[in-house]
This record gives C-alpha cells, structure tokens and sequence, in this order.
C-alpha cells in the first residue's frame, strides 16, 4: 500500500486526483499505476486499470490469476468490473468512497454471488494516509480557485501557487485584502492555535525570510495552546507584491499588521523578530498591540525554500526596499528605545539557534514562562 500511496503522490504532482495501484503476484511487485485521466483526456485512466494493463503486459495474459491489486482508494463500477475480468484474486483499498465505491460502499461488486467469479475484498488500510492525501489535494485545489478569483492590482505580482508545491501544506493559511491599509493587495497569514483569543503571538519574518520560516515555532506555541499570527508582509512570502521598490514604507506595512491584528480580534501580542534591529523598528510602530518584543536568531530556510516565493528578480521589489531600509534603522534606533527580550533573558545561550522542532519547542516553553500571556 505504501507503494501505491507513492503512486498517488505522483499523481497529484500531476494535478491529477491522487490515486495510487500497485499489482503483486506471490510477494512480487509487477506493475504500479496512477491516476490520469486529465492528462491523457482518457476518462478509463484510473490507477487501477493502468496498472492492470501493465502487470497483463509483464506477464504476458490478459487473466491474472493468483494476483492482489492494492489501490489508495475503494474502486469505482469501471475498475472493479476490469479486476473481474482480470479474475483477479484480491483486491486490497485505503480510503472508502461513500460517493462512487464499488467495494461495498455503493455497490459491492466484488461479493455478488450472480457474478462468475468473487475477488476477496479487504479495505480501510492505510486509509487514514490515503484519505489525507485527497483532502489536501482538494484543499489545495480549492485555495488555488479562490486565489484566482481574487482580482490582483496592475501594479503587484502575485506568486503563482505551483511554486509552493513542493513545501509543506498550507493549511493555516488565511488570506484577507479588505484592510484599509492593503488597498487592495492580498496579505497572506497564518493563524495558529486558539482561535478567537485576544492574546497571542505575532511572529514577523526577516527581510529576506517569509512566513514558513517561523512553522516549528508557530507549531510550538499552538502546542502550548497560544494562539500565534504569522503574516507574510507585503512583497514577501505568499502576499502580493508590489513591483515598485519605492512603493514599500515600514509605515505601511505596519498599519497593515496593527488593522489585521484589530480585525482577527487580538489586543495584546508579543512581536517575535529576527535581529534587533529589525525588531526595534517593528516594536516602536506596533504600539500599543505589542506588550513584548522577542528577539531571536533567524531560523534558517533551505535555499529551494527561501527562493520559492520568487521565481524572478521582479518578485524580489520588496525584498530589496527593507534590506535598504535596515541600513536606515542606524539613525533610528539612537530615537527611541524600546525594550526587547533576548534569548539569554529566556535563560538560553548567546549561541542558541533554533533549526528544528526540538529548538523550537525549547524557545516555546521558555518565552511562553517570561511573558506569561
Ligand atoms: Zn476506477
């Protein structure tokens, strides 16, 4: 089943519906298939017939005789009258299909006695991994008809979804673009844990990072059950961006984040930046949401990640506008002087970074102590 999950996989890359079969005869793998009836414009080409297909091929009889297929989804009328054909032995399926499955769910094919010949039938393994996959493909599916449905402003770029393909799920993302301040642009963010609280967690991106970098911390604060807001800011991450680099101000990324913490009902935050600097200057324009300041080392994201929302140098406008903009905070930061926490205030090394869950979960505990929310 795992193999024919890695079908499945497959499939999805395709933008087909991920179904995965494979074909064994006597512990031997014969032939694997997925779904492609989109691309082929071939509406028989479910998994289970192409690999049917290609084991009949291997072994040289259209009869397969003694042979299991086992499929991430409960076969429909079409793929269950070919096994029949086929005389298979047994078929073995993940995740039911209460809409189209004719292993039992609609239809039981396979244990009809009027038929000449009964495939044994055994389903529900794997089934919780089979079904994931289809909700998030579908989700996904979903998210990118929204997106195209949302009209986008003459004068920013949006990140086209398939570039975010290869990373993890996005399901905390949350879109909004009705915000005074957005004037139509689309800001992209992630809400985690308690829905509704009034207190919580903003975790703002470095200038060359975006939202993905803070997951094993946002995933640790939920644990912890706070509720945690990470946005993309504008130009960055999965938010549109502006082609102009003279069209980025802090000012006006700030208002965005002060009206969408307003909005999402949130009153007091701790603001969670890499560097001081950086965070200084969000600290001072966040007032009086953010009762706190953290400031941490950057994660680290893998070149592939960190690159993903920027398939050219015309998404990169507002990447280029803040890097500028931080050579600037000098002067700055001689005004004003808002308090930040460090690490070593948390009680961890000057040296500490926090790369995967385990550090994330440690700096979690500690910051979640020291604030106290
Ligand atoms: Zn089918």
């Amino acid at each position: 089943m795992r193999l024919a999950l890695q079908g499945a996989r497959v499939a999805a890359a395709q933008g087909e519906v991920p179904v995965g079969a494979v074909v064994v005869r006597d512990d031997e793998w014969l032939a694997t298939g997925w779904n492609a009836p989109v691309a082929g414009h071939d509406p028989t080409a479910h998994a289970e017939i192409r690999a049917l297909r290609d084991a009949a091929r291997v072994l040289g009889n259209y009869r397969l005789d003694g042979c299991t297929l086992y499929v991430t989804l409960e076969p429909c009328l079409m793929c269950a009258g070919a096994m029949l054909h086929a005389r298979l032995a047994r078929v073995v399926f993940g995740a039911v299909d209460p809409k189209t499955g004719a292993g039992g769910s609609v239809l039981d094919v396979f244990g009809d006695k009027r038929l000449n010949h009964q495939t044994q039938v055994c389903g529900g393994v794997l089934a919780h991994d089979c079904s994931v996959l289809l909700q998030e493909f579908f989700a996904d599916r979903r998210s990118e008809r929204r997106a195209r449905a949302e009209p986008l402003r003459e004068d920013a770029l949006r990140t086209p979804e398939a570039c975010f393909a290869a990373l993890d799920g996005a399901e905390h993302a949350r879109y909004v673009r009705d915000l005074p301040a957005l004037d139509g642009l689309r800001l992209h963010y992630e809400d985690w844990g308690s829905p509704g609280a009034p207190t919580g967690w903003l975790l703002v991106h470095g200038p060359r990072g975006w939202s993905l970098e803070w997951r094993h911390l946002a995933a640790a604060l939920a644990e912890l059950g706070q509720r945690v807001i990470v946005p993309d800011l504008i130009g960055f991450g999965r938010s549109d961006k502006l082609k102009k680099e003279a069209a980025y101000s802090l000012q006006g990324q700030a208002g965005a984040l002060a009206q969408l913490l307003r909005r999402l009902g949130m009153e007091r935050v701790v603001l969670v930046v890499p560097g001081s600097e950086w965070a200084r200057a969000w600290a001072t324009r966040l007032q009086p949401l953010c009762v706190g300041t953290q400031v941490v080392p950057e994660p680290v994201l893998t070149p592939q990640a960190a690159d993903a929302p920027y398939p050219d140098a015309g998404h990169r406008a507002g990447q280029r506008a803040l890097a500028r903009r931080q050579a600037h905070e000098e002067t700055e930061r001689a005004v004003e002087a808002a308090s930040l926490t460090t690490v070593q205030a948390l009680g961890l090394p000057t040296a500490f970074t926090f790369d995967g869950p385990e550090d994330a979960r440690l700096l979690a505990r500690r910051a979640v102590e020291y604030f106290a929310l």
